[in-house]
């Protein structure tokens, strides 16, 4: 049997990158999804991409940073499926700047996205869990830039690094019942979000260099991490925040 048969996953993010990835893996190891992005179409193309049937995926057009929405959103996947079993937060927006010309529109989007989309898509989840009695699962996605700092990227920076105490103090205040709350910091990952950086060649030979493993990773290798981490095989694992960045964090590559 599917090791995710029969649970349902609300999947943020869902009409892009790494959140359609992982929409992909979810149905694939059986489980039912609310693919959730602030643009419908988007989430909706990725389910049609996918020949998804009818029956296991709902297309949601939510701006996570809208606690009143999210609870809706939230509602509406436990109709449809009966229960839910856990988030992946995977809607992101990053900004460019540093402490010295960083915008204050651009520093709020970081935080409201970021952090808040993910605490509003968790509080609502842990509140729907608890309240059943049930156990559940989180994902986040934060980043390399969540455990250490990059430059020029100081609002991204800094609400990654939120998403970080996100992740451990939800992880061990819902220990107790059940919920594993874990992350992931992927490194260059091949998604619309980078593109701008991958398009110059230059460019793109640094970054490939600047991995240990010599090239940027595809969304569909954070979703294989996210799979393990949504499944029996984790079910003593929480709180971590794994890094999944072709070894950028483990060191210099060599020169
Ligand atoms: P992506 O392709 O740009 O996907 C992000 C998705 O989030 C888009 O579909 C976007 O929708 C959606 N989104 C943005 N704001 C939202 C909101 N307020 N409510 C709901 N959905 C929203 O980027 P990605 O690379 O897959 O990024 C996924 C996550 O991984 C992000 O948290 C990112 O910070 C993180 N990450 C990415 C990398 C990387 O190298 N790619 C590295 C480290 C961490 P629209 O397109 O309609 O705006």
């Amino acid at each position: 049997m599917s090791k995710l048969a029969g649970r349902s996953y609300i999947v943020t993010g869902a009409g892009s990158g790494i959140g359609a990835a992982t929409v992909a893996r979810l149905i694939e190891d059986g489980a039912n999804v609310v693919a959730v992005d602030l643009d419908a179409d988007a989430a909706q193309k990725t389910l049609d991409d996918l020949g998804v049937d009818k029956g296991r995926a709902i297309a949601v057009g939510v701006d996570v940073s809208d606690e009143s929405k999210v609870d809706e959103m939230t509602a509406q996947g436990v109709a449809t499926f009966g229960g839910l079993d856990g988030v992946v937060n995977c809607a992101g927006v990053r900004g460019v700047g540093n402490i010295l010309d960083t915008e204050h529109g651009v520093w709020d989007l970081n935080m409201d996205v970021n952090i808040e989309g993910s605490f509003n898509t968790s509080q609502a989840f842990c509140r729907y869990a608890r309240e059943h009695n049930r156990p559940g699962s989180i994902v986040n996605i934060s980043s390399q830039a969540g455990v250490e700092a990059v430059p020029n990227r100081l609002a991204y920076v800094t609400s990654k690094h939120g998403v970080v105490g996100l992740t451990r103090g939800v992880a061990i205040e819902m220990a107790q019942h059940g919920i594993r709350c874990n992350g992931i910091a992927p490194g260059m990952i091949a998604t619309a979000m980078t593109a701008g950086m991958r398009a110059d060649p230059e460019n793109l030979e640094k970054i490939r260099k600047a991995h240990p493993i010599g090239r940027e990773g595809q969304p569909e290798e954070i979703a294989a991490v996210i799979s393990f981490l949504r499944s029996d095989d984790a079910s003593y694992v929480t709180g971590i925040m794994m890094p999944v960045d072709g070894g950028i964090t483990a060191g210099a590559a060599s020169f």
